[in-house]
């Protein structure tokens, strides 16, 4: 786990709180010549913003933070006391600060979806590389990205990214993982596992859990018997096990003990009436058809729908619900339309490249696109439902972090007919909180880490405006959106 890299703290200094009192009225210099030292010293000083509150569903204009060390060590609004000698002082006039927001399915690591030939049979593997993985964690943080949940990838790579973050070699995200995504064949390479008995399943936990990694991602063409076996296995290592599935429906997977489930596609034959479930059942192919019609035939008020939440919701499973996933599915004839091509630009070249061709191998046509975009509105109905219900919401993308795409999932949340403060409490704190990092970072406040989004909007307008990123603060470094995607989108062709 990175939180060796955050737990520096700076030793608290009594003395110097003490001479504060004494010399409250004394410019600071004069201070520093008597021996006490102003407080704060060393601190950054960021001034002039609105201070953009989820937690409190307010707006504080005028606000300042010090930071040092890599935490927020004083925040109030107004002038900024007299008595400190920040070591810079950063002018934030007409940005809203919000907290560093939280990618909770970014596959930080992945490199380019692949097919390749191995031992005569083909293989469909996601390898890491290097170049491209600190591309995708500059562009995460240049889109004021400070965390992401990293739902899948070769553990080695995982931990490497750790390394290499904590060692301040890269600059992005801190990263909480799951590790080689278990799945049959023909998925293959350093992405993906499949043990075969109790012991491999215990042996690839143990791997996992021994590289850092945090989840247990259990995929689709799983049974439930395998199902079982891989919670057995992650919990039995401390690790959680989350699934993204389709066999096997989500009120089953919960009553084995999965924690959370991804994407907001609950596509089982299972969790439709009987019916419904023999049309599905008649109707599906190797193509994406399978996504609308489940949700043409879905009946959220019939009697297994409404256990699965009720189920969910007891167990406080938690969905990572990824809309935009639904919303490029339905739009892969006409993508300009939900991801224009000046967006995609920011993405890795190689892997933006990989995901189209993956989708478009989806083979759907017209009359599946049009159905396709109908169904839309009843996907965010499930999510309205899903957080009705008091099942967990996690935000996330399944890109390689942040983005674009981000602002645009906060926004289909807020048109399922979430409050726009509440989409943003999902996105900071509330994701924070999931993932067990509450208590250091998620919200501005003394003492936390200072993991800073400082916008050119204010985001409880419109949450659509969380990609206009003047700058970011990780780490205790501030950097410019300019200066974190400039020099890679120049390589960019
Ligand atoms: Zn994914």
């Amino acid at each position: 786990m990175p939180l060796s890299r955050r737990a520096h703290r700076s030793p608290s200094r009594p003395a110097a709180r003490t001479a504060r009192l004494a010399l409250a009225l004394l410019p600071w210099a004069l201070a520093a010549c008597a021996g006490a030292g102003p407080r704060h010293a060393g601190a950054d000083l960021y001034h002039g913003f609105a201070l953009v509150d989820p937690e409190a569903e307010r707006v504080v204009d005028e606000a300042y933070l010090l930071v040092r060390d890599g935490r927020i060590v004083e925040l109030g609004h107004g002038a900024p006391p007299a008595d400190v000698a920040p070591a810079q002082r950063h002018d934030m006039r007409g940005t809203y600060a919000l907290p560093g927001l939280f990618d909770t399915h970014a596959h930080i690591t992945s490199g380019p979806h692949k097919v390749e030939l191995h031992d005569g049979a083909p293989r469909i593997g996601i390898e890491s590389v290097d170049a491209i993985t600190r591309h995708h964690a500059r562009t995460a943080l240049a889109f004021g990205v400070t965390t992401v949940r990293n739902p899948g990838g070769d553990p080695v790579a995982n931990a490497r990214y750790d390394a290499r973050i904590a060692a301040g070699e890269w600059i992005g995200p801190e990263a909480v993982h799951a590790g080689a995504v278990i799945q049959p064949p023909p998925f293959g390479g350093s992405a993906f596992a499949y043990p075969r008995s109790e012991a491999e399943w215990d042996a690839e936990a143990a791997r996992q859990a021994g590289l850092g990694m945090r989840y247990f991602k259990l995929y689709t063409d799983l049974s439930r018997e395998e199902l079982a076996a891989g919670v057995r296995a992650a919990r039995r290592h401390g690790l959680t096990p989350i699934a993204h599935l389709n066999a096997v429906g989500w009120t089953e997977a919960a009553r084995l003990g999965i924690a959370g489930l991804e994407h907001a596609l609950p596509t089982s034959p299972d969790l439709l009436e009987p019916e419904a479930k023999a049309t599905y059942e008649a109707g599906l192919g190797p193509d994406n058809r399978y996504i609308h019609r489940w949700f043409e035939l879905a009946d959220f008020d019939g009697p297994r729908i409404r256990e699965m939440l009720r189920v969910l919701a007891e167990r406080e499973v938690e969905v990572s619900t990824t809309l935009v996933v639904n919303e490029l599915v339905a739009n892969v004839d006409d993508l300009d339309r939900v991801y224009p091509p000046q967006d995609r630009a920011y993405a890795h070249p190689e892997t933006m490249d990989a995901a189209l061709t993956f989708l478009q191998a989806g083979r759907m046509n017209e009359e599946d696109h049009r159905r396709a975009r109908a169904a839309l509105p009843k996907a965010l109905e499930l999510v309205r439902r899903l957080h009705a219900a008091g099942i967990p919401i996690l935000i996330g993308t399944d890109g390689n972090g942040g983005g674009p795409p981000l602002a645009r999932e906060l926004d289909l949340h807020v048109q399922a007919g979430i409050p726009a403060w509440e989409v943003l409490r999902l996105a900071t704190s509330g994701a924070a909180a999931r993932l067990g990092i509450g208590e250091r970072t998620g919200r501005l406040a003394a003492g936390m880490e200072a993991d800073i989004v400082f916008l050119r909007a204010n985001p409880a307008e419109d949450v659509r405006r969380v990609r206009e990123v003047a700058a970011v603060v990780s780490d205790g470094r501030m950097h410019r959106f300019e200066d974190l995607v400039a020099p890679e989108r120049q390589e960019a062709p």
